[in-house]
């Protein structure tokens, strides 16, 4: 992989230039308010921030909006449908190791048996430029899970070594991105030398850790179905779905249909779901097959850490800590009820 070198000031005219040459249709980065970040569209590099620990939503509302119409149709005598799938090129600015791996498990998701077209479309506009995470948030355990570095998945990966950037150069149009509009230089073997030890020292400001080898936690979770701890974590569960809408693994959503007061059109549209909400799991009958707090609280665990890694052979859970952040019971935590397990096994 090519290693290049961009200055800070640098790097503010790259982000400049591809906002004013308009170099995808949307330029968004990670953005600061009232000590919180979140992705938003960019009029200026001046409003970027790079030095972030975590956002508030992940980089996946970008290819699954919260809210989506996905058809249009009419009713009557001559009933039609139109399906509705549109996307705008987009550059990405400041995505963190742990948010492109689950953008990767995304792409498993949306990509194997049914290939979703509205996924599809708005990622393959999408332009990634990650950043190294060196101040991870103190719920997070991305090391634990080897999320917190990556070596691809990515178009451009920046890692901080002071004055400049590292920058990584993943894919061709990364490559494209830089020679039009950035100025850099190659990386020398003591720049390299330098990023290396940015993200070993990162790798040590983890406050939170699985107890066990990460392929250790499906075996353990099959083996736990009964356990008591189920219960007891999920006893002051709110079943308010924070710790499911905040999550970049987290894949749900629910279909619904608007029809128009004249009954003669509507559409349909898709909005993001939990499996932590009360309804999640009812069916036509009335029958709600999760109907109570533990049930749901030891499904999204299984989900996390068993049930997407054995079907995509990817993490579950990429260990960004944004649910135990959200959890106003302080229980959400994959790596906390995965140690209580192992601790009772
Ligand atoms: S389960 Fe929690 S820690 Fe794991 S990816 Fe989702 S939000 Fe992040
Ligand atoms: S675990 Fe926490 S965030 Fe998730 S539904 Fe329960 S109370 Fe809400």
């Amino acid at each position: 992989m090519q290693n290049k070198i961009i200055s800070k000031q640098d790097l503010v005219s790259f982000v400049n230039n591809l906002i004013k040459e308009k170099a995808a249709e949307e330029i968004v980065g990670v953005k600061a308010s009232d000590g919180k970040y979140a992705f938003g569209e960019l009029a200026n590099a001046s409003e970027l921030c790079l030095d972030y620990d975590v956002t508030l939503l992940p980089p996946k509302k970008y290819f699954l909006p919260q809210k989506e119409t996905v058809l249009k149709f009419k009713l009557g005598a001559k009933p039609s449908v139109e399906p509705v799938a549109d996307a705008k090129s987009i550059i990405i600015i400041g995505v963190h190791p742990y948010d492109i791996k689950a953008i990767e498990l995304c792409d498993a998701v949306y990509t194997s048996t049914n290939p979703d077209p509205n996924y599809l479309l708005k990622r393959n506009k999408a332009t990634i430029i990650g950043v190294d995470c060196l101040n991870p948030n103190p719920k997070a355990f991305c090391p634990s899970l080897g999320t917190a570095i990556v070596e691809s998945g990515f178009d451009l990966m920046l890692t901080d070594i002071g004055d400049s950037y590292v920058v990584a150069v993943g894919t061709g149009n990364g490559d494209k991105l830089l020679n039009k509009y950035a100025k850099t230089k190659a990386a020398t073997d003591s720049e390299l030398a330098q990023r290396d030890n940015q993200r070993r020292q990162a790798l040590g400001k983890y406050k939170v850790s699985l107890n066990m080898p990460s392929s250790e936690v499906p075996g353990l979770l099959e083996a736990s179905w009964d356990s008591p701890v189920f219960k007891e974590k999920s006893e002051t569960c709110l079943s308010c779905g924070s710790c499911v809408m905040v999550c970049p693994t987290c894949v749900c959503f629910d279909v619904q249909d608007d029809i128009a007061l004249t009954l003669d059109k509507g559409e349909r549209y898709r909005q993001w779901d939990a499996c932590m909400l009360v309804d999640f799991a009812k069916v036509a009958t009335g029958e709600n097959f999760r109907d109570d707090k533990e049930k749901r609280f030891r499904h999204r665990m299984y989900r996390k850490g068993m049930y997407l890694i054995t079907r995509y052979e990817k993490p579950g859970c990429v260990g960004c800590g944004r649910c135990a952040l959200a959890c106003l019971a302080q229980i959400a935590s994959p790596a906390e009820t995965f140690n209580l397990l192992k601790e009772a096994s």
